[in-house]
């Protein structure tokens, strides 16, 4: 790793005063962490001053990266302004009207500070409005970190249970059994084997949870055969269906239920809706986010949240949508193209067996050539994930923030050539990877 001497100070600072010295599990790294200072376009540089092409975007939130001259100006206003109020404000009906606008299946919309709790509202609403206990998800699913919504995403071969009875394994230590009681998990891809698990259920099922690309469980497409039984199955049985775009809405204008055609009753969104800022989003169709309206006397579902639609939020994510035309939509998608075929090259060159997955912008690199269809068949190949990793801590030190699964999303500032220059890291990275 090269040396990042104001990083070894400040971790060996952090260590004291923060458990392995950061927020996030997903940026620990060892020996030390590299801390970053600011960031511009497509580019991080650190407190040492490298520059890196930053592939990562905020693990998929900045789609156009730093410093978007519309967004800065929209948040800067709002501070002046104010930065919160104790009342609604114009903002989040702004927001909530252009999502509405452009996803097919939100007509209402409420928000919150995280994908994990859009996620987590989200299963509460279809508990509320159903009045069911059971929760169903994809196996190795990544959902944030609620704990019925997280179940399964740790799930191992030792104890991942059999295909038509696949185990809710705990990620968290201290998640208590009754969550995983309540918890059902399917097999992603396998309509089928998923659909017998969830009429096993009956009349227990509140809801299917599901991300039409699980980046977790590899970044693979749903299937259009999967996700319609699930939309079919969740109506002829009363549950409702939970799409998780947390991530996938930067998929198309009309966000993954316009791109795979999937008509869910909620949508959990996050990320790139805060245009940079912590959010979350429970959208979906009135009739099921009516169980938060007291309007009627009735006796609504309680949410609240002290920065829940926070006015800088609500005024960057409304710049950041406005700036996310059809015609950037394709901009990123050449991107992606650009660099799955590259990358294809580049791995052909070196005679390594890896491939890439994903759609758009979003795109992850596995380190197998194994068929690549659900979670199970990750481990096929034992040492794809560590290789991922090595590359990942290797294309770092060429220049490219990548994440350790082999996630990379790209941005709107991103030229051809920030594409090419990636490519040229993976060129001088692999050969190390390989030794
Ligand atoms: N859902 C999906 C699909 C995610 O990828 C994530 C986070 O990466 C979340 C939910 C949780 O979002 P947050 O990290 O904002 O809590």
């Amino acid at each position: 790793m090269t040396d990042s001497p104001k990083s070894r100070d400040l971790y060996e600072r952090a260590k004291r005063v923060m458990p392995a010295g950061n927020t996030r599990h997903t940026v620990y790294r060892q020996p030390y962490q590299v801390y970053a200072a600011s960031g511009d376009g497509c580019r991080i540089t650190d407190v040492d001053g490298t520059v890196r092409i930053d592939a990562t975007g905020n693990f998929t939130s900045l789609i156009h990266g730093y410093g978007n001259p519309r967004i800065r100006e929209a948040a800067i206003g709002q501070i002046e302004t104010g930065t919160c109020f104790g009342m609604p404000t114009p903002g989040e009906v702004r927001l909530s009207e252009i999502l509405a606008e452009r996803l097919p299946a939100v007509e209402q919309v409420r928000y919150c500070n995280s994908g994990t709790e859009a996620v987590m509202n989200a299963i509460k609403v279809a508990r509320a409005y159903t009045g069911r206990r059971v929760l169903a998800k994809v196996e190795g699913a990544y959902h944030g970190t609620y704990d019925p919504a997280e179940t399964s995403q740790d799930a191992r071969p030792e104890s991942w249970g059999d295909a038509d009875t696949p185990a809710s394994v705990a990620t968290a230590r201290g998640t208590p059994q009754g969550v995983l009681d309540d918890v059902a998990v399917i097999p992603f891809n396998d309509a089928a084997r998923a659909e017998r698990i969830l009429r096993a259920k009956g009349n227990d099922l509140a809801a299917v949870l599901v991300d039409a690309m699980p980046n977790r469980a590899g970044l693979i497409p749903a299937s259009d055969e999967f996700l319609s039984m699930l939309r079919r199955v969740t109506r002829e049985m009363e549950a409702l269906l939970i799409l998780d775009e947390v991530i996938t809405f930067r998929l198309g204008y009309h966000g993954a239920q316009g791109r795979f055609g999937v008509d869910p009753d909620l949508t959990a969104l996050g990320k790139v809706i805060g245009g940079g800022f912590p959010v979350g989003a429970i959208a979906g169709k009135a009739e099921y986010l009516s169980v938060y309206d007291p309007s009627e006397g009735r006796p609504a579902v309680q949410h609240g949240g002290t920065f829940s639609a926070n006015p800088v939020t609500m005024a960057s994510g409304i710049a950041a949508l406005e700036e996310l035309t059809p015609a950037t939509f394709d901009h990123l998608e050449s991107l992606g193209e650009q660099f799955a075929k590259g990358a294809a090259d580049c791995f052909a060159r070196h005679g390594v067996k890896a491939q890439v997955t994903g759609l758009g912008s979003l795109r992850r690199i596995h380190m197998t050539d194994a068929s690549l269809t659900d979670f199970r068949s990750l481990f096929a190949t034992p040492d794809a994930a560590q290789q991922v990793a090595d590359l990942a801590r290797a294309v770092f030190d060429e220049g490219v923030l990548m994440a350790a699964n082999g996630l990379m999303a790209f941005s709107t500032p991103m030229t051809r050539d920030d594409i090419e220059e990636i490519l040229s890291a993976f060129d001088r990275a692999l050969p190390r990877v390989l030794d």
